[in-house]
């Protein structure tokens, strides 16, 4: 059961990661209530939540929740508070605010959670609140056990509509649009075939050298042909091998359905092909 939970809570907080950007170690607002209730409980707080969140924890507390502890005059409490860094709130300390307002003000910054704060609440209003900024994760005691709450569901839809984003973006994006085609174009045209033909068939083969440049680029074939030395010498040599091409491509045909009759034919060129290489030479 408690394995389940981790796993649950340890997957929760890789969408927080992803999708809202949250960093170790987390910052952690906890409010009055769960200072002072975990204390009488003696319940380790900064423990808790480290366990819980799987993580580096940052307890903060603001101002007037601070406050609120000294209101309480439970001196443990007030000084286990003290430990934790203060959250400016900017509330005047005589003026504080109610919890929840403050919490509000602090956490959702224009509806977001800018500063990526995690709540650790035993005040239901708060978490209430709380759960319609999305990308808040909420934690509180469920009686002597910490828990944390799901994703909420303003937090679901938000990661949900990043999650498409990510997707997409590269499809819709004008500016990105044209540039895999090409390269993807470039590559299956060029080297690729090529180099798997030249490590296909033996070795010393002229055919296949031959049919392979025509069919790529016939151009540069051509050139080189016309440049390569061995060639030149003769002009019947080159006449040969053109001849010795047309009857390459029909046969590749023939090879594409393979049938008894067409691999004796296969056998039959490449005998032919042996006594052109031969006359070759
Ligand atoms: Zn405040």
């Amino acid at each position: 059961m408690r394995q389940k939970r981790a796993k649950s809570y340890r997957k929760q907080m890789l969408v927080y990661h992803h999708n809202f950007k949250f960093r170790e170690p987390y910052q952690v607002l906890v409010d009055d209530k769960i200072v002072c209730d975990t204390h009488k409980a003696s319940f380790d707080l900064v423990k808790g939540l480290q366990r819980t969140l799987q993580a580096e924890v940052k307890p903060m507390i603001t101002q007037c929740c601070i406050q609120a502890i000294y209101d309480t005059k439970d001196q443990d409490a007030i000084d286990l508070a003290k430990t934790f860094e203060r959250r400016r709130c900017n509330h005047p300390p005589k003026e504080a605010k109610p919890p929840l307002e403050c919490l509000e003000s602090v956490v959702s910054v224009n509806g977001v959670n800018k500063h990526r704060y995690v709540v650790a609440s035993q005040d239901l209003e708060i978490r209430n609140t709380l759960r319609k900024v999305p990308g808040v994760p909420m934690v509180f005691m469920n009686r002597s056990v910490m828990v944390m709450e799901p994703l909420s569901r303003s937090s679901e839809k938000l990661s949900r509509y990043q999650e498409k984003q990510k997707l997409f973006k590269g499809l819709n994006d004008p500016s990105l649009a044209g540039k895999p085609a090409p390269e993807k174009v470039s590559e299956e045209n060029a080297p690729a075939p090529g180099s798997k033909k030249r490590k296909g068939p033996k070795g010393p083969n002229p055919l296949s050298m031959k049919k392979k440049k025509e069919n790529d680029t016939p151009d540069e074939a051509k050139n080189k042909v016309k440049s390569d030395p061995t060639t030149t010498t003769t002009t019947t040599t080159t006449t040969a091998t053109e001849t010795i091409t047309n009857g390459s491509t029909s046969r590749r045909r023939k090879r594409s359905h393979k049938s008894a009759s067409s691999r004796q034919r296969e056998i039959g060129d490449e005998q032919s092909d042996g006594e052109t290489s031969q006359e070759k030479k």
